[in-house]
């Protein structure tokens, strides 16, 4: 039978798309491609983040909080159904800051966001020994953090997991190694794949992560993105010593400390390097100095996926109505707006939220 929605790229993204999708009872296929792709979902840092978003567009931070509003009621229905808890913690995270001019200069953009938000934005700014009795572990170079009461984490691998267990459980259909070349658009959309088969679908979305770099224009998009290289280390499972996140480091539900993660333009590139690790691993060791006796176990490297502002783009072609372009930068952040929100604007009801500033229409 032909699906109602041919999802192009089975990250965290089009798996929350599509767990939403068939939550309203319709039929999905997902396509994913094969090992040899760059998959962020993999290799992300797992914050579920408000600060700092949408400095220059408050539409992105309403977004980022109306999805991490959902987050915990989206979370506790896939470990209802599935029952594996995907580690979610929503008890505030901390931009640390080793200067006080730095603590201040980001308390003023914080101020001016707030204001154009309405006064909803519930942060507060923590010095040093306000912070130290919160968190007894951070070092003497911290000045102060901002905690900004929105923020939290999750498992983006159990996430990872859960999805694709409650899309397939809801009768969803994921192909792996179904790696797209080509859409073609009749009565219904021709997704073709490179080993030859075909998928047919009333409506299909463009989700492939970097994939969309080269699949975006064939389907009528300017899919204007590009790669940037995170690295992340990972230390043993250690006593709790982090209570919440930060930009720097996170205890992961496991015990392990991440840290993380670089901002690096390199193109096409996910390896690890040594100036880059070892940067990290200092201003870990800065932050939190009982770091400096852990023993790191991992290390890796992954591509964000960036568009030119660094806000998620939203957009039907223009040439191919009904197929549809949704990717993003923070998709562990997004996961609960794409899978609670974004269907209506797919499926055009009354209730779909207003993506325009989303659109592609700004890179014009
Ligand atoms: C180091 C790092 C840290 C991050 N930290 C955070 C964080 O703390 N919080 C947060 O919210 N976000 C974070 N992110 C971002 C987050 O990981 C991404 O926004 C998210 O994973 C994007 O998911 P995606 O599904 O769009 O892409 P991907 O995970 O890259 O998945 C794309 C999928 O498309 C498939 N594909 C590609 N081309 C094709 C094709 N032609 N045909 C079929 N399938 C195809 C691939 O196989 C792949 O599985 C981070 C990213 C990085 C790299």
């Amino acid at each position: 039978m032909d699906s109602d929605y041919a999802i192009i790229g089975g990250g965290v993204v089009g798996l929350s798309v599509a767990w939403g999708l068939l939550k309203r009872g319709l039929r999905v296929t997902v396509l994913d491609g094969d090992d040899g792709s760059f998959r962020a979902s993999r290799g992300n840092f797992g914050l579920v983040w408000v600060q700092s978003k949408g400095m220059n567009q408050p539409r992105y931070a309403q977004w980022s909080q109306s999805s991490a509003a959902a987050w915990a009621d989206f979370s506790d229905e896939l470990t209802d159904a599935t029952g594996h808890a995907v580690g979610l913690e929503q008890k505030g995270g901390y931009d640390l800051h080793f200067s006080e001019e730095s603590l201040e200069a980001t308390v003023a953009k914080y101020e001016t966001l707030k204001a154009r938000l309405g006064g909803d934005y519930p942060y507060e700014v923590l010095g040093h020994n306000a912070l130290r009795k919160e968190e007894p572990e951070i070092g003497p170079k911290v000045v102060g953090a901002i905690l900004h009461h929105q923020d939290g984490h999750a498992n983006p691998l159990k996430l990872l997991r859960a999805l694709s267990d409650d899309v397939r459980r809801l009768g969803g259909i994921i192909l792996n190694g179904k790696h797209v070349v080509d859409v073609k658009k009749r009565d219904l959309f021709h997704v073709q794949c490179a080993d030859g088969s075909e998928i047919r679908a009333r409506k299909t979305i463009l989700s492939a992560g970097l994939g969309a770099m080269e699949l975006g224009p064939k389907l009528g998009f300017k899919a204007p993105i590009r790669p940037q290289r995170g690295q992340v280390l990972i230390t043993e499972k250690m006593p709790k010593i982090i209570n919440r996140p930060s930009l720097i480091a996170r205890q992961v539900d496991e015990g392990g400390i991440q840290i993380g993660a670089t901002n690096e333009e390199v193109g096409l590139d996910d390896r690890v390097t040594q100036p880059g690790l070892s940067g990290l691993a200092a201003e870990a060791i800065a932050a939190y100095p009982i770091l400096g006796r852990a023993q790191l176990v991992r290390s890796w490297g992954a591509l964000r996926i960036l568009s030119p502002d660094g806000l998620p783009i939203y957009q039907e072609s223009p040439e191919m109505p009904g197929a549809y372009l949704v990717t993003c930068h923070s998709g562990i952040t997004l996961a609960a707006a794409h899978a609670r929100f974004l269907p209506d604007w797919l499926e055009g009801t009354a209730a779909a939220p207003d993506l325009e500033v989303f659109s592609e229409a700004r890179f014009s």
